[in-house]
């Protein structure tokens, strides 16, 4: 896989992926690590400390990808390492209930207003499968309005339209869902509360829910027109549908209660994963009490997982959840903001179009020079471009996602030396931008 030009070694690395492409699909077990938007060989990380992650031919980068958001604190931080060393040495997993999932849903619900109560799972995407599910059993309705671009897990019924993984691959649709199975979603534009009020009035009573990223990040980055979602709430009371806001990405991360913190729209039912897990399989989906109810065993609707509320992961995400007072987010914020500069700067300097659009301290840049208000000006973006200054980077240093339609994520630990190095390797990554052609 060194056919590209700017290439360089990664023999270990490529010989680790030669091996793992033997008995593992790909190579990967999840497709956008592949590199395959990029080309070339994925780097096989052996470590990770602040703001650096080391790979196994041991070349050390500015990580700006943070494990898709989740290391909001950076990597290795003493604090969480600690927690969970502590915890692990009392045993790994009991399939009882533990005083450390009491304690991290008591945090998420002391956190984020409209989560009255949460239920603990394993990744993002149980969480949006079983709030899905939750919707649907107590509104008694079966279909689902989600937005084009939004990415929600690898669920069935939502893998219509889904954005990064699935964009990156150009499947419309996946083998392997039914008919059936997405024959209940409704795809729709992103930003666009018309057709949501025609999707209402085309299907009365049918609608459980809507789902959304509540400011999505999986097209890029690309945050909710002033009053999207506040549109969505009303359209879904108005007609006796459950609003759904997955905040698995922004959850923890925009601000202490997640981008609800920002915009204050209240949702039904809300998802979470990534940093409350502080680098760990934790999630949830929680949200209004009389809907919570109905999830078994207190209600009808079941749902249930053998590692669910995890003594080590609750540790580590409650430890996380701790260290993110407000100070944390400002500093997040700060840096963000830095590199968004920097990168912007570099690019202005070599005349390279482009629109670097944010959301708290998420952002992503898109290599056009229009603004992207949804996943159609996502994909009409030079995704070529990206190519060649993701391969400049790399080479110098800095980690970005290996794909056009991804956040980048940044951590407390990003300091002075680390915004030097990307300082540093983008003039370069800028010039292979504007050299850069379609084919
Ligand atoms: N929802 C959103 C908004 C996400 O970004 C993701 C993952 O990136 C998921 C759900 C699925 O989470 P997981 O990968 O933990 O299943």
């Amino acid at each position: 896989m060194s056919e590209l030009p700017y290439s360089y070694d990664a023999p270990v690395s490529q010989a680790l992926f030669d091996r793992a492409s033997v008995v593992t699909p790909g190579g990967v077990n999840s497709p956008v690590r592949a590199f395959r938007a990029v080309g070339g060989t994925p780097r096989f990380m052996v470590s990770g400390a602040g703001p650096y992650l080391t790979d196994a031919d041991g070349r050390e980068y500015v990580d700006l990808v943070c494990s898709w958001g989740p290391m909001i604190l950076g990597h290795s931080h003493p604090e969480v390492i600690a927690a969970v060393q502590e915890a692990v040495t009392r045993g790994t997993s009991f399939g009882t209930p533990g005083e450390g999932e009491v304690a991290l849903a008591e945090e998420i619900v002391a956190r984020v207003g409209p989560v009255d109560q949460v239920r603990l799972v394993s990744s993002g995407t149980e969480a949006t499968m079983s709030a899905i599910r939750l919707a649907r059993g107590f509104t008694r309705r079966t279909k689902v309005i989600k937005f084009a671009g939004c990415y929600h897990g690898h669920v069935d019924s939502l893998l219509a339209a889904a954005g990064s993984g699935v964009a990156t691959f150009a499947l419309p649709d996946t083998p392997g869902v039914t008919g059936a199975q997405a024959g209940d979603t409704i795809v729709l534009p992103y930003n666009d509360l018309e057709s949501v009020q025609e999707a209402f009035h085309r299907h009365p009573g049918e609608i459980a829910c809507v789902i959304t990223e509540a400011s999505p990040g999986n097209m890029g980055v690309v945050p909710p027109l002033p009053g999207f979602n506040q549109g969505l709430k009303d359209a879904c009371r108005a007609n006796g549908a459950l609003f759904v806001s997955d905040e698995v990405m922004t959850g923890f991360r925009t601000s202490r209660a997640g981008w609800f913190g920002i915009d204050g729209v209240t949702p039904d039912l809300m998802t979470f994963g990534k940093v409350m897990g502080g680098g760990f399989p934790a999630a949830a989906f929680g949200g209004r009490a009389d809907v919570m109810a109905h999830l078994a065993p207190a209600g009808p609707v079941y749902q249930a997982g053998t590692l669910s509320g995890n003594p080590v992961a609750t540790a580590a995400g409650l430890a996380q959840l701790r260290l993110l007072d407000d100070a944390a987010y400002v500093k997040v914020n700060e840096v963000s903001t830095q590199i968004q500069t920097l990168v912007s700067e570099a690019l202005t300097k070599e005349g390279v179009a482009h629109t670097l659009q944010s959301a708290s301290n998420m952002f992503s840049v898109f290599f056009t020079d229009r603004p992207v208000r949804d996943y159609e000006d996502a994909k009409a973006q030079e995704s070529f471009r990206y190519t060649a200054f993701f391969h400049s980077l790399l080479a110098n240093g800095v980690y970005l996602p290996p794909s056009s339609f991804e956040s980048w994520f940044v951590s407390t630990a990003h300091d002075d030396t680390a915004v030097q190095r990307i300082a540093d390797a983008l003039p370069a990554a800028a010039r292979a931008a504007a050299e850069a052609t379609a084919e």
